[in-house]
């Protein structure tokens, strides 16, 4: 991954690295203290912003674009993920994610508006925009989930084109891949990728999304966090937003995103609470979190940001004043 600016914050702890967007911008090495903490609480927010996990420009751009033009951070969210889910060289989300153990390539999504609705989808099989459906599931139907063949049907009941979502890059990558059929329910450090997204709009309002072609290989039927409510995402527009990428099922475990959200609810940072979350996870006995990653993005009310994961190497996106940089996270595993 690319990181064009990196945030210090190794040696912080507890209240060191919650910062907004604009500060970041600022104090991105030896100038990051306490006082400018303070500063950054005491500074009023300047929205738009948008927030998303890993290095992914194009569509960090096209959300912050959106909310510049004045649009709802529901519609950044959806466009500015659609713009991974088309990408076939992404091959974590959408068209040319990489499929399951049988050849079938599976997008989980969810989707989160201001007041608190929820859609999602699982083990969505030919329909490119898995955001988008997981929004119609909340717009138009009675029901938050919907999973495999119904939720195709319901797609294309909706205008969408079924199409093959298995590139030939990601076929061959998976013919390989059956010939040893090594599969270990844990993931490389590097080998995921859901597109977490979170934005405030011009009006101070916060919407949510992640989309997936969850974990490489996975079992026929495996259904990761990422659409699963207060696991992969979760918004509270009183109080912020959370959202996760790598091992789904600790997420899930931990109820991550619901967690960051509640401990937001109760007076600590952005920073502190993806802290927090990791901690949750890698502190539990018999934890093996040296074998897998976790990353956890998150935003307050006032556009403050957050980003925290268990190894090196995640980094979080942000759009704010007509510009996207990427941050390089701090991690918990430095031994
Ligand atoms: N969290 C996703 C899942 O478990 C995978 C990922 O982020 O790479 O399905």
């Amino acid at each position: 991954m690319k990181r064009r600016k990196f945030l210090q914050n190794a040696s912080l702890t507890g209240i060191g690295v919650a910062v907004g967007a604009s500060v970041l911008a600022k104090n991105t090495t030896e100038n990051f203290n306490t006082k400018t903490v303070t500063e950054a609480t005491n500074t009023p927010a300047i929205f738009p912003i948008v927030i998303t996990t890993w290095n992914i420009p194009n569509a960090t751009n096209k959300a912050g674009e959106l909310l510049d033009q004045g649009k709802s951070a529901i519609d950044a969210i959806e466009q500015g993920c659609m713009v991974e889910e088309k990408d076939p060289s992404n091959q974590t989300v959408g068209k040319g994610g990489r499929p399951d153990r049988d050849g079938n390539v599976t997008l989980d999504a969810c989707i989160m508006d201001k007041n608190g609705n929820y859609g999602s989808v699982v083990y969505l099989q030919n329909i490119v925009h898995a955001i988008s459906v997981a929004r119609k599931v909340m717009e138009e139907t009675p029901h938050v989930i919907m999973a495999g063949k119904g939720a195709e049907q319901f797609a294309v009941s909706e205008g969408f084109k079924r199409e093959n979502l298995l590139t030939e890059e990601s076929k061959k990558a998976w013919e390989k891949w059956i010939k040893t059929s090594n599969y270990q329910p844990i993931i490389n450090i590097e080998n995921h990728d859901t597109i977490g997204m979170l934005a405030i709009d011009k009006n101070g309002d916060i919407s949510g999304g992640c989309t997936t072609s969850g974990l490489a290989y996975k079992m026929a039927g495996r259904v990761g966090d990422s659409p699963i409510i207060g696991s992969g995402l979760f918004i509270d527009n009183e109080i912020g937003g959370a959202t996760a990428t790598g091992l789904g099922e600790e997420v899930l475990k931990t109820v991550g995103s619901f967690l960051i959200v509640e401990l937001m609810r109760q007076g600590k940072t952005p920073q502190q609470a993806c802290e927090e979350a990791i901690h949750r996870i890698v502190s539990k006995p018999n934890s093996n979190y040296k074998n897998f990653q976790v990353g956890y993005i998150a935003i307050n009310k006032k556009g403050e940001t957050g980003y925290y994961s268990i190894h090196e190497h995640f980094s979080a996106s942000i759009y704010k004043d007509g510009k996207n940089e990427n941050y390089k996270s701090d991690f918990h595993n430095k031994s």
